[in-house]
């Protein structure tokens, strides 16, 4: 999961980030890793909305990228 966002992440917000870019984390098995990640979003959902709101907007556009992908 990569977020490049500009917003000012709460405490909560850094001890997450540091987590999931642990070396732990990196080699951690798909569950783990997916598990962290939807804490993370979880978090931010509730706490951080308008970050919540600049991913959902930027979604539609990664999604078209990626479509001939599917093609392939
Ligand atoms: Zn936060």
């Amino acid at each position: 999961m990569k977020l490049y966002l500009d917003f000012e992440p709460c405490k909560e917000c850094k001890e997450m980030m540091n987590e999931l870019s642990s070396p732990e984390m990196i080699f951690a098995d798909e569950k783990t890793r997916t598990d962290e990640s939807a804490k993370f979003l979880r978090h931010l959902t509730y706490n951080h909305n308008e970050v919540v709101q600049a991913v959902m907007e930027d979604l539609p556009k990664q999604k078209k990228d990626q479509e001939p992908d599917f093609y392939q």
